[in-house]
């Protein structure tokens, strides 16, 4: 597995295969990376011909008082787990690398990006949507690969990459799950043992409200009081939001559709969690 730290380094080992006629697939992670992270790896590695991980805890997508300082970090675990997974490059940019000087231009997804967790961390969105454009820059991939627990991140990247006619065929993979059913996510290591162990209700919520919708109680306000109703039985979990949306727009539904997005937002004690399940 080749490391790349440069950006023109990787921009031209990108053109190189590309010119060679070689598919690249690319995933990108903040590090830190576990099972959900290895899941779009190994798809990654059965669709493209060069994989290509990059791992950057971008700045600019937190908020002044959100945990860019204190994210997780695991540089040897992360380089073992990418290369046991076949990747090709680790591409590791550093912040000066990336920005420079301060950034002149971002990309703002309107509408979409404001609700929910554009709502509840204002600037989120635009920093993650200015980063991948910047890494689908360098990176040139063919084909990009997201997991669907941010929900809200790949309606939006989508929304990107159709809106500038990005040439980016973008692949969204199943949530990857503890065996309690709690996603996983870097930063369930920001979890006590009792915060942890309360967490997984978020993942009882949801299914206990898809239940409800195979048994009949399909209007989006049952499905959203029972997952109020579950997540309210365990003490310590403070509510963000709990939504039922359009899985296009991500549009609050005050009627029953055939495909329905339930989204969850949650605090464990300091750690902000989200979650969600789609419902057919
Ligand atoms: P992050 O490192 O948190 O920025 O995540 C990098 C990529 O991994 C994003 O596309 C995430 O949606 C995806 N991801 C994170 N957690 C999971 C999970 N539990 N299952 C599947 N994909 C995940």
């Amino acid at each position: 597995m080749k490391i790349i730290t440069a950006i023109s380094e990787m921009q031209s080992f990108a053109e190189t295969h590309r010119r060679q006629g070689r598919t690249i697939g690319f995933v990108p992670t903040m590090g830190f990376l576990h099972e959900g992270h290895v899941s779009l790896m190994r798809f990654a590695r059965q669709e493209s011909d060069v994989v290509v991980v990059s791992i950057f805890v971008n700045p600019t997508q937190f908020g002044p008082h959100e945990d860019f300082d204190r994210y997780p970090r695991d540089e040897a675990g992360d380089r073992a787990q990418c290369e046991a997974a076949g990747v090709d490059v680790l591409f590791m940019p550093k912040a000066s690398g990336m920005y420079p000087e301060k950034p002149a231009v971002f990309i703002t997804v309107e509408g979409i990006a404001d609700i929910l967790e554009g709502a509840a961390r204002p600037g989120h969105f635009r920093g993650v949507a200015t980063v991948v454009a910047k890494l689908f820059n360098i990176v040139k991939p063919h084909k990009a690969f997201f997991g669907q627990k941010d929900y809200q991140q790949c309606a939006v990247i989508r929304r990107m990459v159709k809106d500038l006619n990005m040439a980016v065929d973008v692949t969204v993979l199943p949530t990857v799950r503890e065996s309690d059913g709690l996603a996983m996510s870097s930063r369930n290591s920001y979890l006590s043992e009792d915060e942890r162990r309360k967490a997984a209700v978020i993942h009882r919520a949801l299914s206990a409200a898809e239940q409800l919708a195979k048994v009949g109680g399909k209007e989006p306000e049952k499905l959203k009081n029972k997952i109020l109703a579950v997540l309210c039985e365990v003490p310590g979990i403070e509510i963000d939001y709990v939504e039922v949306v359009d899985p296009e727009t991500l549009a609050p539904l005050s009627s029953a559709k055939d495909v329905m997005a339930l989204l969850v937002a949650v605090r464990v004690g300091r750690t902000r969690l989200i979650d969600n399940i789609v419902i057919h």
